[in-house]
């Protein structure tokens, strides 16, 4: 059974809008563009998962959880809730090949050029959540053991050097593990493994990274101002009494004043003046 299922990032749009709102040539859109790439990947990567579990049918009765964020910036990828333990996936969508490196833990992305880069481990992420899980799991009183597994979304991702021991799966072989992995002893009922996994959904919130112009070092200065036609993205609409029309393909479109400042919401911050809306939308009255 499934009681949270995955939504697409907040960060997605918010990501986009910044793209459309800085000028041609502007030197972050490099660091913008290849966030979005990043979170884009991640979240293909999560979904090719969720549909290779489609048929998922266990001899144990389960919860399942897609994209939980738990309190203390505990992001878990697939959370499965047993009555005998807690699974924890991490699914990894990193194309090319990767490498780990023990002492100290280490993960790397070997370009094509040969040039090596630096990245956060997924063992030492999934560490870090089954710790965080583990302390809430105590002070939800349901204090059941954690099993960890990192995901490789495609099987184009050539991962070496994974240290004995560790549980890396091929998304491919992820139902069968699953089902197959002997579980250590029952220890609470259907009804409280239900009971707790509605907890966990309950203490889900998203994170989302907003405001996006600081964390980029963007001023609002830097960023265009106008309305950008939702239908050809042209920046060239002109507001009319109740609605805004687009001078490239004359449509006109109702409800833009809330898009643009759910757009001001996630680039600049929480509130926003009547001038800066005003300077925003590039619209005077
Ligand atoms: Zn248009």
């Amino acid at each position: 059974m499934i009681i949270k299922f995955r939504e697409q990032p907040a960060s997605f749009a918010g990501y986009e809008s910044l793209l459309r709102r800085l000028p041609s040539g502007h030197p972050k859109i490099p660091f913008v563009l290849e966030s979005l790439t990043q979170t884009r990947a991640g979240f293909g990567g999560e979904c090719r998962l969720d549909e290779l579990l489609e048929f998922f049918c266990p001899p144990y009765p389960y919860v399942m959880l897609q994209g939980v964020s738990l309190p203390e910036k505990c992001q878990i990828d697939t959370m499965i809730v047993t009555q005998s333990c807690v699974i924890l996936l991490e699914v990894k969508n990193i194309s090319g090949l990767t490498r780990y490196t023990q002492q100290p833990s280490g993960f790397h992305k070997v370009l094509p050029s040969g040039e090596v880069r630096g990245m956060k481990s997924p063992l030492v992420q999934v560490e870090n959540a089954k710790f965080k899980v583990e302390r809430l799991l105590k002070r939800l009183d349901a204090p059941l053991p954690i099993f960890t597994a990192i995901v490789v979304a495609y099987p184009s991702q050539l991962v070496e050097g994974a240290p004995a021991g560790a549980n890396i799966w091929r998304a491919e072989e992820a139902l069968v593990r699953l089902t197959t992995m002997p579980l250590p002893p029952v220890k609470i009922s259907a009804d409280e493994m239900v009971r707790l996994s509605e907890r966990l959904a309950a203490l889900d919130s998203e994170f989302v990274p907003f405001p996006l112009a600081p964390r980029f070092q963007v001023s609002t200065k830097e960023l265009l101002t106008g309305v950008f036609c939702p239908y050809c993205e042209m920046h060239k609409m002109k507001r009319l009494a109740r609605s805004w029309i687009c001078r490239m393909c004359e449509r006109s479109i109702k409800g833009l004043d809330e898009r643009i400042l759910d757009e001001w919401f996630m680039l600049v911050g929480p509130t926003i003046t009547t001038k800066e809306c005003l300077d925003f939308l590039n619209s005077r009255i």
